[in-house]
């Protein structure tokens, strides 16, 4: 039986291939030419703040200075200061008495304070006077007879702080369907705080189910701070330019991972790094930019690093957008006997 040939289909996988063909080699092609740097990026002034105390500390007292958790989320910044003779610790208890221990800019619990004090550790407080805002709002719901919602992420140490200024009647709600489970002991007397790290998309929804079920709660818009907020807009004006996105920041960085998510919410591919040594040259493959920004907690020697990596790969542009100027600036905590609480 003679072989019958499907001719049209023939073409059909001819024309197909050819497709692939040329559009693999259009990608392969295309070569990075710009680079577009995020403005504002990098450290806020809370971050600034917490790693001047802890230096500010060394130089008074000497190492070891212990710091209760990591003083930012950052791993670059974490390793450099080990370097030059901080400890950080996960417990207080495991900090000898009577040493000096900086509690980070996320902020701690009462009860921690109280640990601490009966430790006999000698404490400064290098929490972000914003998170220490929040702090004074729980404390005044609580105090006014309400229940306390604070909306932000399960066991993040800025939400455990924030939770541990009160006793009772707080909860934490990470998600919508929390919102719609949370019991309360009178729906009239509910109030709210947000973490200030979030995105005001993921607060949108759960505010929105909030006010449903308790039409008389009370709080603020929210307590994202300014320079989540700045950084995060900032990301939405790249995805104007560009498609592809790297976020400076380690993964435990909560506005590094919004900004992220920000970025692929409003289209682009984005990849959160460390520094330059994570980009992988296949991220860039067929892009002709490429934008950067760095969270609130990475150094600008990261993104210069990145930036020199991109170069070497092919880039010749780097721009920046104008950006808007952050104006917001904290003094170190202060040292003295006062805060050095026996
Ligand atoms: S991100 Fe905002 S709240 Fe957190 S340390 Fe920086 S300024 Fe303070």
């Amino acid at each position: 039986m003679p072989l019958k040939i499907d001719t049209e289909f023939i073409f059909h996988l001819l024309s197909l291939s050819k497709n692939f063909f040329l559009s693999t080699f259009n990608s392969l092609m295309s070569v990075l030419k710009e680079i577009i740097l995020a403005n504002p990026r990098g450290f806020c002034a809370g971050v600034v703040r917490a790693i001047a105390t802890v230096r500010l500390a060394l130089e008074q007292y000497g190492s070891p200075i212990y710091v209760l958790h990591e003083i930012v989320h950052n791993k670059h910044v974490v390793q450099e200061l080990e370097g030059l003779g901080v400890v950080f610790m996960v417990e207080l208890a495991d900090i000898p008495p009577g040493a000096v221990c900086v509690f980070s800019a996320h902020g701690v619990s009462v009860a921690v304070e109280h640990q601490a004090q009966s430790l006999g550790l000698r404490t400064i407080d290098a929490t972000c006077p914003l998170v220490s805002s929040v702090h004074r709002m729980v404390e005044k719901y609580h105090a006014e007879g309400c229940d306390v919602l604070i909306i932000g992420h399960h066991r993040h140490p800025e939400v455990e702080g924030a939770a541990g200024r009160v006793v009772g009647r707080v909860h934490i709600i990470a998600s919508e369907e929390e919102a719609e489970t949370v019991q309360v002991v009178d729906p009239e007397r509910v109030a709210y705080v947000t973490q200030t790290t979030l995105s005001q998309n993921d607060i949108a929804g759960i505010r929105k189910k909030l006010e449903q079920r308790f039409p008389a709660i009370r709080g603020p818009r929210s307590n994202v701070c300014y320079a989540t907020e700045n950084r995060q807009n900032v990301v939405k004006e790249l995805a104007q330019k560009t498609d592809v996105l790297l976020v400076v920041g380690s993964k435990s960085s909560s506005n590094s991972n919004r900004l992220r998510e920000v970025g692929v919410r409003a289209g682009m591919i984005g990849y959160l790094i460390d520094d330059a040594t994570d980009i992988r040259p296949e991220w860039l493959q067929g892009h002709a930019s490429v934008g950067v920004t760095a969270g609130a907690s990475a150094p600008e020697r990261l993104v210069r690093g990145v930036v020199h990596w991109l170069q070497e790969y092919g880039a010749t542009v780097v721009c920046e957008l104008p950006g808007k100027e952050e104006q917001v600036s904290f003094k170190p905590a202060e040292l003295d006997q006062q805060d050095l609480r026996k």
